[in-house]
Formats: C-alpha cells, sequence, structure tokens
C-alpha cells in the first residue's frame, strides 16, 4: 500500500530510456510500470515496492522479470518482454523511494553530502548494510495516510518505522526526495545497461525496437 506519484515514474523512466527505445515499446514500459500500483497489486505484494523490509523478495521478483524477459526474446514475440521490463524498473525505483538507502547514503557526508545527481544508486556496503530498512505498512493507518487531510494526524499515530513516516514518495517528503528520483533513475538506465551487456545483438535490437 504505497506508491511514488506516477508522473515520477513516468519521468524517471523517459529520462533513463528514450534514447534507446522505440516510442511504442516506450509506451508499453511506461504503461507495465505504472500498473504495478494499481489496486490489486497494493495489498500482499510488498516484493513489487519493497515494502515491510521485503528486500530479499523484491530482489527476486527483479531477476524473476529479467527471466520473463529473457524467455520472451527466446520466442518471436516482443510484448512480454516490455511488460517484464517496466514490472521490474517500477521495483528497482521503488528501492529509493520506500528505504532508508537516501539516507544511509547522506549519512556517510557528515551533514555536507554532495547534490543529488551525484548519488551513486547501488553502492554495495549500503544495500548490504545491516541497516538497511523499508517502511512497514500498518493497517489500516497507512490507507488513511492517503487522504491528505487526514495525514498530520495519521503520523501521530504511525510508528517512526512505517512507509507513512519514511517514504519520499513525493517532493513534500523534503530534501531527500531529489535524491530517491535521481537514485532511481540512475538505476533505470543501470538495468537497461545489464541488459545491453547480456542480450545478443539480435534480441537487443528486438528489444529496443529501433
Ligand atoms: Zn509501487
Amino acid at each position: 500500500m504505497s506508491r511514488m506519484l506516477k508522473r515520477y515514474h513516468i519521468e524517471m523512466t523517459r529520462a533513463a530510456l528514450a534514447p534507446h527505445f522505440s516510442a511504442r515499446a516506450l509506451e508499453i514500459i511506461v504503461a507495465a510500470n505504472l500498473k504495478q500500483d494499481s489496486l490489486r497489486n497494493q495489498f500482499g505484494h510488498d516484493e513489487i515496492h519493497y515494502d515491510n523490509n521485503a528486500f530479499d523478495k523484491g530482489d527476486r521478483y527483479i531477476i524473476e522479470q529479467r527471466g520473463y524477459l529473457l524467455a520472451t526474446l527466446l520466442s518471436p514475440g516482443i510484448l512480454g518482454a516490455w511488460i517484464a521490463f517496466g514490472r521490474l524498473l517500477h521495483t528497482a525505483q521503488d528501492f529509493y523511494a520506500h528505504s532508508n538507502y537516501v539516507t544511509l547514503w547522506l549519512d556517510q557526508y557528515d551533514g555536507a553530502p554532495p547534490p543529488p545527481p551525484e548519488i551513486e544508486p547501488l553502492k554495495k556496503e549500503l544495500i548490504k548494510s545491516p541497516s538497511l530498512r523499508s517502511g512497514k505498512i500498518y493497517f489500516p493507518l497507512d490507507a488513511l495516510y492517503f487522504f491528505k487531510p487526514l495525514r498530520p494526524l495519521i503520523l501521530k499515530f504511525l510508528p517512526k518505522d512505517s512507509h507513512g513516516w519514511m517514504n519520499l514518495d513525493e517532493p513534500a517528503q523534503g530534501p531527500k526526495f531529489p535524491y530517491a528520483i535521481s537514485a532511481a533513475t540512475k538505476r533505470t538506465a543501470h538495468e537497461f545497461d545489464l541488459l545491453r551487456k547480456i542480450l545478443t545483438p539480435e534480441m537487443l535490437a528486438r528489444f529496443v525496437d529501433k
């Protein structure tokens, strides 16, 4: 039960991928990304959004979707590859909005951190840090949190380890938000780079559809 605003998933995905993919491929990738926040994907799917400290499950979800992507490209199909890519990008982007990765990265700099474009999205000691956490979902409080007028009241009832307190889903969450956007955009580019290294030239050409 948590979502980064649609707008940011769209912007980050486009910023990282528009130079590489055809317009129709990008449209399907973005649509599959956004569909991950549909109501039926909000309940009982911590792995899709890295909620509730589901780091192993989230990592596995990304690997599985990469597997579907490859399986599709090994067949004559293509649609499934774009959908799987959109799905895994959503999860990869949510990692930075729902975990304390940005906080851990900033904490390295003792109050004088570099600006958001400098953030490294996959710093090993942070990804593997025992201090890595993601927001816990408390029902029904975290559902009520989404009614903006109630938010200040609901936050008083929510523990500090909740999604409500921890999320970087939108600019109102403060100065850490641009770091989450920068890290997630870089991670999106990284996910494409990975595929560029793995796929055969023929598969890659079909995948980017250009
Ligand atoms: Zn999400």
